[in-house]
């Protein structure tokens, strides 16, 4: 049995017959590795709290020996990732054995920084060189900067996002191959791209980094936490691996640490999966489990979450209290060639819906559930703009302070003392994060409710 063509696991390169009779997106979201439990008939998979499995001869099993290695659960949730990244999907109805003979070229780990790890380690050599984007996940930049120059891996950090000065997408193409370009050794292993940034939701060409990279022999990584598998797929894009903070969209609900990646590429693959075990970041059984249960609903929440964000960021833009509101979806002609660039990004599923509900690449689209914008702290009070913004998100009461994205209750946060305080004041300026920038999660509640919420913390801002 063939279920994963794309990765090519067993060395079969032609096309299984099912991959042209493929299940649309919000089908494989329920499905896939939820086939019916061959034993029992459950409908949801059960959790498989067994650390080791019985062998019915030395080395004879059903392609479980030690959870570290392989779990059901576990592989259950790789299963359903790879079918909603891979450009070819695999077959839904394979059953847990089937899995586990053919495995899904996906990686479940303990948190998304356990991915960062797995793929430095696995596919970075000593003394070898990362390109990132410069405003990465900060994380991300730690790592890179704190751990990895440990084993003589330096990073260049590049800025490759389009802004509004850019003209066109040609023309800013032209603009990353030349920063790229630039930036290449002849030990450089691998490109590190986030799309859109954090806090400041810039696009990046992800096409165009692919193109140059792979000219250079280099792995391209986009971490896609951000728009989570329902909005971007990045391997149609040229991404050689996927990653995901699972902690956000992909479970969702604020309760579980994990992380995930995709890799259709064998070779890559087989560096990855020997990692995932010798490293031994694993997650756990139940978190696995709720996982796979957050993400069943995962094209229903970003409907609402895409919804009630572009909602929010033209409502935002009508306020006298806002400078700048940041949101690639939005419409306006300066913001143009950014909309496009991002309409061009869309996964097949979001821009279907999206067209069926009359917007296209002009009208403004949702284009995932994270707001920034910068406040006028001037117009509010007369005191301090840190001041002026901790007064503001200290009066929320719909939204809570705090940091992290993605689950279904709206969070805000004020990044400059939050989750960029570590970036140096120096790339904060560069990077555009001032004390007047605010970065909303915005979850599925009523949306009247959220934009009520955000004029009353105005009012409280301006009086106190
Ligand atoms: C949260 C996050 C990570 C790290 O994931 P953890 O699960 O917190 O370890 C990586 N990238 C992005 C974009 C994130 O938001």
């Amino acid at each position: 049995m063939t279920i994963y063509t794309n990765g090519e696991s067993n060395g079969n390169a032609a096309p299984a017959p099912h991959v042209h009779e493929a299940y649309h997106f919000n089908t494989r979201v329920i499905h896939a590795g939820s086939e019916a439990n061959e034993e029992t008939g459950a409908v949801i998979p059960p959790i498989s709290l067994a650390t080791t499995y019985k062998q019915t001869a030395v080395g004879v099993h059903k392609g479980f020996e030690y959870t570290r290695s392989n779990n059901p659960n576990r592989l259950a949730f790789e299963a359903l990732i790879a079918s909603l990244e891979l450009p070819e999907p695999g077959d839904v109805h394979a059953t847990t054995s089937q899995l586990a003979q053919d495995l899904p070229p996906a990686l479940a780990f303990s948190s998304g920084s356990a991915v960062t790890q797995a793929i430095v380690s696995s596919l970075v050599k000593q003394n070898g060189h990362i390109i990132s984007v410069g405003d990465v996940y900060g994380g991300t930049y730690r790592y890179f900067t704190k751990v990895a120059v440990n084993s003589g891996i330096e990073t260049s950090f590049v800025h490759i996002s389009m802004n509004e000065a850019a003209s066109s997408i040609e023309a800013h193409a032209v603009e990353v191959e030349k920063q790229l370009e630039a930036a290449f050794r002849p030990e450089t292993q691998l490109v590190w791209i986030e799309t859109p940034t954090n806090p400041t939701l810039s696009v990046i060409d992800v096409e165009t980094v692919a193109r140059v990279a792979h000219a250079h022999g280099a792995i391209v990584v986009v971490d896609n936490t951000f728009m989570s598998s329902y909005y971007q797929q990045p391997l149609r894009l040229g991404a050689d691996i996927v990653v995901h903070s699972v902690t956000k969209y992909l479970n969702g609900h604020s309760d579980v640490i994990m992380g995930v990646l995709v890799a259709p590429n064998p070779e890559i693959m087989d560096k990855l999966r020997f990692y995932q075990n010798a490293g031994g970041a694993v997650p756990g059984q139940f978190d696995s489990w709720l996982a796979q249960r957050g993400a069943k609903t995962l094209h229903l929440r970003m409907q609402t979450h895409g919804a009630n964000a572009l909602e929010i960021a033209r409502w935002l833009e009508r306020q006298d209290w806002v400078r700048e509101v940041l949101y690639p979806g939005l419409e306006g002609a300066a913001r143009t060639p950014i909309r496009h660039l991002a309409w061009k990004q869309l996964s097949p599923v979001a821009r279907e819906k999206i067209e069926s509900q009359g917007m296209d690449k002009d009208s403004g689209f949702p284009y995932g559930g994270m707001v920034s914008f910068r406040l006028d702290a001037a117009k509010l009070s007369a005191a301090e703009k840190a001041t002026v913004s901790s007064n503001f998100l200290s009066a929320l009461k719909v939204f809570t302070l705090a940091e992290s994205l993605g689950g279904v209750e709206s969070l805000a946060e004020l990044p400059s003392l939050m989750t960029h305080a570590s970036v140096s004041a120096e790339d904060r300026a560069i990077l555009g994060i001032d004390d007047e920038l605010i970065r909303l999660s915005v979850g599925i509640e009523d949306v009247r409710d959220l934009e009520r919420d955000l004029v009353q913390a105005a009012k409280a801002a301006s009086r106190a």
